[in-house]
């Protein structure tokens, strides 16, 4: 087990009194080394929890360690914290050597020291000829490296990003997602880091939070996350998910009978979700929803019938729309240029196998 970092415990804060909780008793723990990811919607408490790291918000109750210390006493800039925020915060008069130093001249460290740090924080993030321009000549992804480097630069024992890229246009943000990994891995910087874009978080994490309502709702690794959601809500945020609302029919040990609102009854298997007569969601991932002419019979015995209402193609892959014959969508995903499809409207076979339909507890629907 790799030590730990940072320990928040039961920490709740609310922000005025009476108000509803930003953050609900958070108990969460960083190892050193790791880069771990902070997703969820809008207003679900990450940039609470992270200002709350960083110094800038004060727990309402509970504790935050660093290094095993509570620094509930210790200020913002005691911390010794690097923080990256979306705007990137740059000092305009400053050049970009002089802005990436600024930690350094702050912190008193002399002119020889201070030049050869400023020059390697530079080329990490691939910065090396830019050293005289002023922030206003650099574009939106090279300020933002400028102030990972700045965040870097005294070498913190974590950094923490919020939502550093969400300025910058798609093809960019996967790049500089690319470039904060490769740093990460090369310099073992523990990093945390926050986002409500799950692709962005799949692509960096060694761990994900994934927070609800101030909650943390599960806590894993990418892959775990993905095929093992603990409940509904993380199985419908990370990833693409059909949610399908049901009955629990019956159930026998792990393995449920579901009939579907929209009909049909299906089998899956019980993730979180309660006996006979409870209310679930059926999550079955498009990807792993098989098509076929609805004469065919290589799908086998378990093929629904079903109705092919679009195909909407992507490039390299089909997205299709389809519809239950007894009512109730489902949304299906397959690489382009493989096999025939009829054309909108005509009959069509879907299954999935054994174990890719998940029953979770349906929180929101009364029974
Ligand atoms: P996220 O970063 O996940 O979008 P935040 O931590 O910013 O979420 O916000 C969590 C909740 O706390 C939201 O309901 C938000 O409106 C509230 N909140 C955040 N900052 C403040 C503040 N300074 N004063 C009052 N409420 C706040
Ligand atoms: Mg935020």
């Amino acid at each position: 087990m790799a030590e730990t970092l940072v320990r928040f415990e039961g920490v709740r804060k609310t922000y005025g009194a009476g108000g509803p909780a930003a953050v609900q008793s958070l108990d969460l723990d960083i190892a050193r080394g790791e880069l771990l990811t902070l997703l969820g919607p809008s207003g679900s408490g990450k940039t609470t929890t992270l200002m709350m790291l960083a110094g800038f918000e004060t727990p309402t109750e509970g504790r935050i360690l660093l290094e095993g210390r509570d620094i509930a006493h210790t200020a913002p800039h005691r911390r010794g914290i690097g923080v990256v925020f979306q705007s990137y915060a740059l000092f305009p008069h400053m050049t970009v050597a002089e802005n990436v130093a600024f930690p350094l001249s702050v912190r008193g460290v002399g002119r020889a020291e201070r030049d050869d740090r400023t020059r390697r924080a530079l080329a990490m993030v691939r910065l090396d000829g830019f050293a005289d321009r002023r922030p206003v000549q650099l574009s939106g992804g090279q300020q933002q490296r400028v102030a990972l480097a700045r965040a870097m630069v005294f070498e913190p024992p974590i950094v923490l990003l919020d939502e550093p890229l969400g300025a910058l246009d798609k093809a960019l943000r996967e790049e500089m997602q690319l470039e904060i990994r490769h740093i990460h891995q090369r310099l073992g910087v523990t990093m945390m880091y926050v986002t409500h874009d799950q692709a962005e978080a799949l692509t960096l994490s060694d761990r994900i939070a994934v927070f609800e309502g101030g909650r943390i709702r599960q806590c894993a690794d990418p892959t775990m996350l993905y095929d093992r959601p603990a409940d509904a809500f993380v199985a419908g945020f990370v990833g693409e998910n059909n949610l399908l609302p049901g009955i629990v029919a019956s159930r026998d040990g792990d393995e449920v009978s579901v009939r579907l609102r929209c009909g049909p009854v299906v089998t899956a298997q019980a993730a979180d979700c309660g006996g006979t007569g409870e209310a679930c969601l059926v999550a079955i991932r498009p990807e792993r929803i098989a098509v076929a002419d609805a004469d065919a019979s290589d799908l086998g015995e378990r093929a629904q019938p079903a109705t092919l209402l679009e195909a909407i193609f992507l490039g390299d892959h089909v997205r299709l729309r389809l519809a239950f014959d007894e009512g109730g969508e489902v949304l299906s995903k397959r690489p382009a240029g493989i096999g025939r499809l009829p054309a909108p409207g005509g009959p069509i076979s879907i299954a999935w196998p054994e174990g890719a339909a998940v029953a979770f507890r349906d929180a929101s629907t009364k029974v």
